[in-house]
């Protein structure tokens, strides 16, 4: 097997990162950054999403796994003092895996350019001097005027991410679904939005697109980690992708318990002593 170790820039990750590469030797795996067949990422989702973007254009060949330096994490299924059974369960990889819908972002230019992107977690487009204008729509129906700062439109396992910050729901990564969120919407007498999170079909697509007397500049869209300038857009279109990401299966992790560890804690509550009403 040809395996690529990525990893943040930590003493833990490099002394980690080490370890993973003699294991690989003592299995006779091959160390391959170029054309790997499983990508582990050392350190947390932040730097699962960089890995992911590393091997974006070879989605069908390559599995990920994640093993986190900090907390556990949504793309990272251990944690740096479960190394030993980590390396166990590298040696005995047996290709298994387990895959989740991903976004696909395409931004047709004014000048007939069409680029098409991927997104792990998610895409956010946000305006930063004024207010943000677009059309929406759904399919080929118009369904609103959006007026606001911005919109994120995430994906399942995204859905924890920045999606959750703006009141986005929490979506199970086995539903083919992308979510579409409001950043700061105006809505008053004059501009009216859905004002509440969307989920779309797998057979359905979303459209932006600008308002000629609004035109869309001093935009930027993010593609989970990374951001760019949007100038001169025509429209941008967002679906479920055809390609899917694929997650090695070492071990089966529910996606609740990951939500209730991340976000709950109820392992850990109470926090303090519960007050004798409380009981
Ligand atoms: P970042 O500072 O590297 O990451 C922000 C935090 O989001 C980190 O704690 C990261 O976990 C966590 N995270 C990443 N993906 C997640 C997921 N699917 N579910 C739950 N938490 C997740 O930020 P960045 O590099 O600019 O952007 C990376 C991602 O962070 C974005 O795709 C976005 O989803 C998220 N983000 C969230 C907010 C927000 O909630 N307001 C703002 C910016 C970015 P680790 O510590 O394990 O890396």
């Amino acid at each position: 097997m040809r395996v690529a170790v990525r990893y943040s820039d930590t003493e833990s990750s490099k002394k980690i990162r080490d370890m993973i590469y003699a294991s690989c030797a003592s299995s006779g795996f091959e160390l391959d950054d170029v054309n790997p067949e499983l990508a582990i990422s050392v350190g947390g989702d932040g730097t699962l999403l960089k890995t992911f973007h590393t091997y974006a254009d070879q989605l069908d060949s390559v599995r990920f796994v994640g093993l986190h330096t900090g907390h556990l994490g949504f793309y990272t299924d251990w944690l740096e003092s479960e190394l030993p059974e980590f390396l166990a369960a590298l040696s005995n990889d047996s290709g298994e895996s387990v895959s989740y819908p991903l976004l696909e972002v395409e931004i047709e230019y004014s000048d007939g350019q069409v680029v098409q992107h991927i997104a792990l977690n998610e895409s956010a487009i946000r305006r930063y001097e004024g207010t943000m204008t677009c059309e929406i729509f759904i399919k080929e129906e118009k369904f609103e005027f959006f007026k606001g700062d911005g919109l994120c439109i995430s994906t399942p396992t995204g859905s924890t991410g920045l999606n959750k910050s703006l009141g986005g729901a929490v979506v199970h990564p086995r539903l083919d679904t992308i979510q579409m969120t409001e950043i700061a919407s105006i809505n008053n007498r004059v501009y009216r939005s859905l004002a509440s999170p969307l989920l779309i079909a797998k057979d359905e697509w979303i459209v932006l697109k600008p308002v000629k007397a609004h035109a869309m500049t001093g935009v930027f869209l993010s593609l989970d980690h990374l951001n760019m300038p949007l100038n001169d857009v025509e429209k941008i279109t967002y679906r479920v992708a055809k390609e899917r990401v694929h997650f090695a299966r070492y071990r089966h992790m529910h996606f609740w318990d990951r939500v209730e560890n991340s976000f709950i804690g109820i392992n850990d509550y109470p926090k303090r002593k519960l007050t004798k009403e409380e009981k």
